[in-house]
């Protein structure tokens, strides 16, 4: 399917000089949701995944129906303070400052295997530091999924040695 005719560009938003990739138009659309839901699931399903993993908050979107699909759970990755118990947490940069992000300590046991969902990839900084909060858990990520990679910020450079799916490319 032609996903990006589902997908708005927003210029100057957040920031200026940033050209946001609005997915909302295709979680507007069942078809088109489901047939990229549908995507990541095949995907998922030779490796037997146990967990599939999301950062706040459009990795929950793509990441839910896909852990509903496989019968899976679903953890969560938040930004710090928003989990009510004992988590672990990563440092990791932001073109200004850093973020941190945090994982129930009891989401994962050793040597389940995860799939890491997002919507999108763009310097990878946030699926490295999700991928970080998996392993130290002992959780091994099977595969990365996103509807977007924007190729032009290199965010796979991050990931090598992990299988990535991605449906769009800009
Ligand atoms: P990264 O950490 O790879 O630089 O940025 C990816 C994260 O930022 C993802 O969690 C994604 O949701 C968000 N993000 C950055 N740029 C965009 C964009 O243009 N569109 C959308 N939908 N999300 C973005």
């Amino acid at each position: 399917m032609d996903y990006k005719k589902y997908i708005k560009i927003v210029q100057d938003w957040p920031k200026e000089g940033v050209q946001f990739k609005d997915i909302t138009p295709l979680m507007d659309d069942g078809k088109a949701f489901k047939s990229a839901v549908d995507e990541i699931v095949e995907f998922a399903r030779q490796k037997n995944i146990d967990l599939v993993v999301g950062p706040e908050a459009r990795g929950f979107i793509i990441g839910c129906p896909v852990s509903y699909a496989l019968e899976t759970g679903f953890a969560p990755v938040r930004k710090e303070g928003k989990l009510p118990r004992e988590v672990i947490k990563v440092d990791y940069g932001l073109e200004y400052g850093k973020n941190v992000l945090t994982i129930h300590k009891d989401a994962i046991k050793p040597g389940q295997r995860v799939l890491i969902t997002d919507d999108l990839l763009a310097t990878g900084g946030t699926i490295e530091a999700t991928i970080k909060l998996v392993e130290d858990l002992g959780g091994i990520v099977v595969g990365c999924a996103f509807l977007i990679e924007l190729s032009y910020l290199n965010g796979l450079e991050k990931l090598k040695g992990y299988d990535v799916l991605t449906l769009m490319n800009y």
